[in-house]
């Protein structure tokens, strides 16, 4: 069977496919529907440790990021896009497509974001009506700082928005703790649940700065507004996916119930980078390597599309490349959510390490073996 190993979607896990199954209801009429999503809100605010608002939105994970921008930016706004990679600097198309004014903060992208050197910058410059920054930029796997980033935004009164559709059950959040505004995440990724749906947090601070806009919002569907109110109004303003919902209520579950899951990925993450390292391989990023995704050059003379149709021929493995300025030039193990798992980090090791082979690099270990060396 084919292990998709990739840094979202990742594979799902049988019990979520079957409660993707089970018999639906109609989401619009039905009370105890209501109720449902409601306590799968609360799953999620409980896991991200926070009494912020909570919503699923149906769309797949761009959506959340959309939907933080379209909701808050008026015309002429001065938006803070904190960027040190691919997602991280697309959110300028989002603010300018809503008539906002991104002013780009731009850092090395082989490194994450200095907190230190964002404050320096908002102490000259805190004219902002909100910020924007990634947990993970999941294309070269750098791992920002977001909870520290938050916290300083929020003492420059600066509003956040957060996309960690990538770190989210990755690594613990806080979303209170670290005062993040708007929280993004979505179904694909370390939740392990198909592509459909995206995850929000919204704080109050947030919500007023929407509410008191001057114009309307210009959407519908990616609306904040529209969302929020659920469980006052006991209606929701569209149709919403019962049968995705249902399976997300068990992906929530499942990450709920596994008490091992922040420090799993701890482990294998590390265990990854050292394994590929010793095998000769170049990382892409000199530091705050995400525990979800690891991202490496391709070797001197190999091919990226051969390297992952081989690996995908031979093994049944997939891998994948990258996109944006890393296109063509990197490979990503994803190894987040049902993929953090030592028998399938194994076997994409000893794949990667006989492909890489056939295509005439020859790693300096059995990366494999030097992975559960690490482990033990
Ligand atoms: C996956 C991802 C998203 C959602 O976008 P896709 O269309 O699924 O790629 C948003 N932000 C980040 C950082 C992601 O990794």
């Amino acid at each position: 069977m084919l292990k998709i190993m990739t840094p979202g979607p990742t594979q799902v896990t049988k019990n979520v496919r079957d409660a993707r199954a089970l018999e639906t209801t109609n989401p619009d009429l039905d009370l105890d529907f209501l109720d449902f999503y409601s306590e799968t809100c609360d799953i999620l605010a409980d896991i991200l440790h926070t009494k912020h608002n909570t919503m699923i939105l149906c769309g797949e994970g761009i959506l959340a990021l959309e939907a933080a921008c379209a909701s808050l930016t008026e015309k002429g706004d001065r938006v803070l896009v904190i960027e040190n990679g691919v997602y991280g600097e697309g959110f300028k198309d989002f603010v300018s497509m809503y008539g906002g004014e991104p002013v780009l903060f731009s850092t090395d992208r082989e490194r994450p974001v200095d907190p230190k050197e964002l404050r320096a910058f908002l102490e000259k410059d805190r004219a902002f009506k909100y910020a924007t920054l990634v947990g993970c930029d999941t294309p070269s796997g750098v791992r920002n700082p977001a909870g520290e980033l938050c916290k300083i935004l929020k003492e420059f009164g600066i509003i956040s928005v957060v996309d960690v559709v990538s770190e989210m059950f990755v690594s613990e959040l806080f979303v209170d703790k670290d005062n993040m505004d708007i929280v993004c995440g979505a179904s694909q990724k370390a939740l392990s649940a198909p592509s459909g749906l995206s995850l929000m947090a919204v704080s109050d601070d947030a919500l007023k700065v929407i509410r008191n806009r001057k114009t309307p919002v210009a959407a519908f569907y990616a609306n904040i507004l529209t969302y929020c109110d659920y469980r006052k109004n006991k209606s929701f303003a569209y149709t919403m996916s019962a049968s995705c919902i249902n399976g997300l209520h068990r992906a929530l579950l499942n990450v709920k119930e596994d008490k091992d899951i922040y420090k799993r990925h701890e482990r294998i993450g590390t265990a990854v980078r050292k394994a590929v390292t010793a095998g000769g391989l170049k990382l892409f990023l000199k530091d705050g390597f995400s525990n979800g995704v690891t991202v490496f050059k391709l070797p001197q003379g190999v091919d990226c599309d051969q390297l992952l149709a081989t690996i995908r021929k031979d093994f049944d493995i997939m891998l994948a490349g990258s996109f944006g300025f890393l296109d063509k030039k990197v490979i990503r193990i994803g190894h987040m959510g049902t993929n953090c798992n030592e028998k399938d980090v194994e076997d994409t090791l000893q794949a990667l390490g006989e492909s890489l082979k056939k295509l005439g690099f020859t790693p300096k270990c059995d990366m494999r073996a030097e992975f559960k060396k690490v482990l033990k």
